[in-house]
C-alpha cells in the first residue's frame, strides 16, 4: 500500500518536470529515498535487487537526469565519490567521517544564511550555500581508529 502511493507521487513528480516515468527512475528515487547519501554504485546495486535485471549505465543516467532535474541533490565530498540524496530544497550541510565516510545531514542554521553571505562576494548575487564539515562519526571516535596525524 505505502509502495503504491509512494511509487505515484515519484510517478508524479517525474511528469511535473516533464520526464517520462521509467522503472529505472522510480527504482532509482525509491532506493535513494530509503538510503540517502548512497555512492552511484550502491545505488545501482539496490536497485538491481529491486527491480532485477538493469544495466549500470541506465541506472547512472537515471541517476543524472533526476539530478539534472532538480529532484535529486548530488553531493561530492572531496576525495570521495558522489552521493545522491532526494532534493528537498532544505539547503542541509552534511557531515562527513574522515575515517569510514558515513554522511549526517545537518540543518543549517534556522533564520539566518550565515554561510551564505560572504565577506565579499565578488559581485555574485549569492543565493545558496554548501557546506561540508569534516570529522569523526561517533562510532568510529569509540572504535579508536582515528589516527593523530
Ligand atoms: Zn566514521
Ligand atoms: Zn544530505
Amino acid at each position: 500500500m505505502d509502495t503504491a502511493v509512494r511509487a505515484l507521487t515519484w510517478a508524479e513528480r517525474l511528469r511535473a518536470v516533464g520526464l517520462r516515468v521509467t522503472q529505472p527512475r522510480l527504482a532509482v528515487l525509491a532506493v535513494v529515498h530509503a538510503d540517502p547519501h548512497l555512492s552511484a554504485d550502491l545505488v545501482a546495486e539496490r536497485v538491481r535487487k529491486q527491480i532485477g535485471a538493469v544495466s549500470t549505465q541506465a541506472i547512472y543516467d537515471a541517476l543524472k537526469t533526476l539530478t539534472e532535474h532538480d529532484i535529486l541533490r548530488r553531493f561530492e565530498p572531496a576525495g570521495s565519490a558522489m552521493r545522491f540524496e532526494v532534493a528537498n530544497h532544505d539547503n542541509h550541510h552534511h557531515l562527513v567521517c574522515r575515517t569510514c565516510g558515513t554522511v549526517t545531514d545537518v540543518p543549517w542554521v534556522v533564520g539566518s544564511m550565515p554561510c551564505a553571505v560572504p565577506d565579499d562576494t565578488h559581485g555574485y548575487r549569492v543565493d545558496e550555500a554548501e557546506v561540508t564539515y569534516w570529522g569523526t562519526c561517533p562510532a568510529c571516535a569509540r572504535a579508536g581508529t582515528v589516527t593523530s596525524s
